[in-house]
């Protein structure tokens, strides 16, 4: 446990991948960096546990494309920083309703290679899998190791002076004209400026503090299911229906069989809940709703989950993220469910903000009247 400072020059508020990533940023930038985290590392309570998040460039707004293609080369670098293999890039796909054709605008515009195929195409190729409507498959997609990433993340920040301080909770921050005061347990920490990565937490933490378009916390589930044959590496696969329903590799949280990870990216039935009012339980519907999903549209998976998890989103009316500053005070919201693929790059805008205070995306601002 690295010692509490009473003064740091950027402390940062959630070591999740976001403010992970933050730190390790503004350490390699020399800045002096204090690093809290209410739990421990490894901890299962937030939005950034588990081995495996989707990255990929498809989506239908091509200001997303753009992005997750500087972020695909910032988790590059920090794979070759850090020696971590963070990516398995297995390709993606897109199938389903008419969403699919706006990705593939948007993919053309950027210049961002992808085939399109009919599902007979897609299910030779992959046949473990079913397709409907029109199938697009870009190759610069797979997964990022979420827990792998936070340790190399954290890892680097250290090796560049940050200190860190888990199962740390910030109680309170009062700011003023030129710093912020943090209120710990075991005392205060005055920081020249403090950055909020606190996920699901930001609302209650930011209350009074700075003024936030509304953040909805949400709890979901996801579900592993055995492959009844371990083919050729089967790329993420975003259905395009309603529930819009994804699967990946699972990687270490798949076992040893290499098991999928597949989940509906909005619960239907779930509502609004908070850190403290989240079950932690998975719902028997979605469980039911998600192995149905699988016995017709997974051929080549047992429909019988393993290994099933819940996790929070903090999600804006328009699912765009909140990156931008008020005095000394860095909000850092990145989530709405797919924000994970981003983070290197959050890092990054996070650290010119608290270095500048120049919101880097009009997107991402704190305007109360977004969404
Ligand atoms: C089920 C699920 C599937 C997802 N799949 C994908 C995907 O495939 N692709 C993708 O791109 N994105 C995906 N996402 C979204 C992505 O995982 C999140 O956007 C990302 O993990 C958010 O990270 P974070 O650091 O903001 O939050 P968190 O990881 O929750 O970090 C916040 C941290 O702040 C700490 N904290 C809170 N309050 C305090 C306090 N007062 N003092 C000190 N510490 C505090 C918490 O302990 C926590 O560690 C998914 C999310 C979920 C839930």
């Amino acid at each position: 446990m690295d010692a509490v400072p009473s003064h740091t020059g950027i402390a940062v508020i959630g070591a999740g991948l976001m403010g992970t990533a933050t730190a390790r940023a503004l350490a390699r930038r020399g800045h002096a960096v204090a690093l809290f985290d209410r739990h421990a590392p490894g901890h299962r309570h937030g939005s950034s546990h588990g081995s495996a998040r989707v990255v990929r460039r498809a989506y239908a707004d091509t200001r997303h494309v753009r992005l997750t293609g500087r972020a695909m080369d910032l988790w590059r670098a920090a794979e070759d920083e850090s020696g971590a293999a963070l990516l398995r890039m297995t390709g993606g796909v897109d199938h389903g309703n008419a969403d699919v054709d706006a990705i593939a605008a948007a993919l053309e515009t950027e210049d961002v290679p992808y085939e399109s195929l009919t599902p007979a195409e897609a299910e030779s190729r992959w046949p473990g899998a079913r397709f409907e409507g029109r199938v697009l498959f870009h190759p610069e997609a797979g997964t990022v190791d979420s827990e792998a990433a936070m340790d190399a993340f954290t890892g680097l920040a250290r090796r560049d002076g940050c200190t860190f301080h888990p199962d740390t909770p910030v109680l309170g921050i009062s700011a003023e004209a030129d710093h912020a005061v943090l209120t710990l347990p075991s005392g205060t920490v005055r920081a020249d400026r403090v950055v909020v990565a606190a996920g699901a937490w930001a609302p209650a933490l930011l209350d009074g503090v700075v003024p936030l378009p509304r953040l909805t916390v949400t709890q979901q589930q996801v579900f592993h299911f055995p492959r009844r044959a371990l083919a050729a590496d089967a790329p993420t696969v975003i259905h395009h229906r309603d529930p819009l329903t994804y699967s990946l590799a699972g990687g270490r949280d798949g076992g040893p069989g290499d098991g999928r990870k597949i989940a509906e990216f909005l619960d239907p039935l779930g509502g609004p809940v908070t850190p403290d009012t989240r079950s932690g339980a998975v719902d028997p519907r979605a469980r039911e709703r998600v192995t149905e999903y699988v016995r017709e549209w997974f051929p080549g998976l047992e429909p019988e989950p393993f290994n099933e998890a819940t996790c929070l989103y903090t999600s804006t009316d328009d699912e765009e993220f909140i990156l931008d500053r008020k005095g000394p005070v860095v909000v850092c919201s990145p989530c709405s469910g797919h924000g994970a693929k981003y983070a290197p790059l959050i890092g990054e805008l996070t650290a010119d903000l608290a270095e500048d205070g120049t919101a880097p995306d009009p997107a991402f601002t704190l305007n109360p009247r977004r969404g």
